[in-house]
């Protein structure tokens, strides 16, 4: 049930946005998704088509799911990578890590200078990054 109070939150922070600026139809939600969000996709994406189905204002939108890439930062040198780049891990491990991120400091270390202690930049969480659509013709 994360995946359906996720795509609530979502779908609740769109139709906010679109009222206040004044959308009469929304057509298109992008959404990020971070890559160590420990979410089901596949069940996040049905979440989404069902409840915006529900809004008069966000029926006919179409979501474009995006994934963002995780971005670790060193806290010993100060450089930053991808998990990509992250070599030296099996993908039993890769995918441990995408469902519990917090695993990823057992797994992980910076290929640069090979200390553990480093921090998730970026790839955990969910954002809305553009709606687009009509509006109605009182703008200027
Ligand atoms: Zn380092």
């Amino acid at each position: 049930m994360h995946e359906w109070a996720l795509a609530e939150a979502v779908v609740e922070s769109v139709i906010e946005v679109a009222r206040k600026e004044k959308f009469t139809s929304v057509k298109e939600i992008s959404i990020s998704l971070g890559e160590l969000q420990d979410i089901e996709v596949e069940i996040f994406e049905f979440a989404l088509k069902n409840l915006i189905g529900k809004s008069d204002l966000l029926k006919n939108a179409e979501i474009k799911l995006r994934i963002e890439e995780t971005l670790l930062k060193c806290r010993a040198c100060g450089k930053e990578w991808s998990l990509k780049e992250t070599k030296n891990i099996d993908e039993d491990v890769r995918e441990a890590i995408h469902f519990l991120p917090e695993l990823s400091h057992s797994f992980i270390r910076c290929p640069y200078c090979g200390s553990m202690d480093f921090e998730i930049v970026k790839g955990r969480g969910v954002s809305v990054d553009s709606i687009s659509g009509e509006k109605d013709g009182s703008e200027n």
